[in-house]
């Protein structure tokens, strides 16, 4: 199948998904996981019909924004960000999804200051707490917006999460249920900025729709679209 085809396939499947929750199509953008993708294959996907494209790595993120792979649609940071990179990412990407610490909240606040801009962020929650993947707890995770609020260089549009990798079909749903909850009571809570916070960013390949069904109004998906990744390190 041509990467046009999948990503038909995969519209298709959060349309259904949306539509068996009672929700709109349109409340759920698709955010195409590009990490190890090349320039073409990232044009050819923006090509077809593809938004917004999610980057892992820093390096990438630089070497794709040189060759102007992302013409003609959004990307976004998705993966751990050190804070002596915030100067390579903020203020180009439109949303870094990765937001885990005051520390990394605040050099993005600062870095956006020195441009003159408003960063968009969410913050990562490590739901399910592994003690292996980044994130922060639900618990940090309102301090972390009270802080956002404060601060006038970044603006919090939601929360994201990478539960564990499913070994069976709804084994995620309380983590994407439970992140719903926690995006909720946090939206309530604040005390400005309530209208900015419209993203829930979680579900993958494996498990989209389950997180569509939850609420999930971004998903990151990489392999149902771009094939099988070759093995790498960390990611
Ligand atoms: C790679 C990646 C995805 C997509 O994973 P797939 O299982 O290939 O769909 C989503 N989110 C993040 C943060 C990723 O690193």
């Amino acid at each position: 199948m041509s990467i046009r085809e999948h990503v038909n396939a995969v519209r298709e499947k959060i349309a259904a998904a949306a539509i068996a929750a009672g929700r709109d199509p349109s409340e759920i953008t698709l955010c195409a996981a590009t990490k190890v993708q090349t320039d073409d294959t990232i044009r050819e996907a923006i090509a077809a019909g593809i938004t917004v494209c999610g980057e892992n790595r820093v390096q990438e993120l630089t070497a794709h924004l040189a060759a102007n792979a992302y013409e003609g649609a959004q990307v976004h940071f998705i993966g751990h960000l050190q804070t002596n990179k915030v100067n390579k990412v903020v203020g180009k990407v439109a949303l870094i999804h990765s937001v885990d610490s005051e520390h990394l909240l605040r050099a993005i606040d600062r870095q956006a200051e020195k441009l003159g801009l408003v960063q968009d962020v969410l913050l990562e929650v490590n739901v399910a707490g592994e003690e292996s993947k980044g994130g922060c707890t639900p618990d940090e995770a309102r301090a972390l917006a009270q802080l956002a609020e404060s601060l006038e260089h970044v603006r919090l549009r939601g929360l994201m999460a990478i539960p564990p990798i499913s070994q069976h079909p709804g084994d995620n749903i309380p983590y994407f249920s439970r992140m719903k909850q926690l995006f909720v009571d946090i939206k309530e809570k604040m005390a400005h900025n309530q209208d900015d916070m419209d993203c829930l960013s979680m579900g993958m390949s494996g498990d989209y729709e389950d997180a569509i069904a939850q609420g999930a109004t971004m998903v990151r998906v990489g392999t149902a679209l771009f094939g099988p990744r070759p093995p790498m390190g960390k990611q």
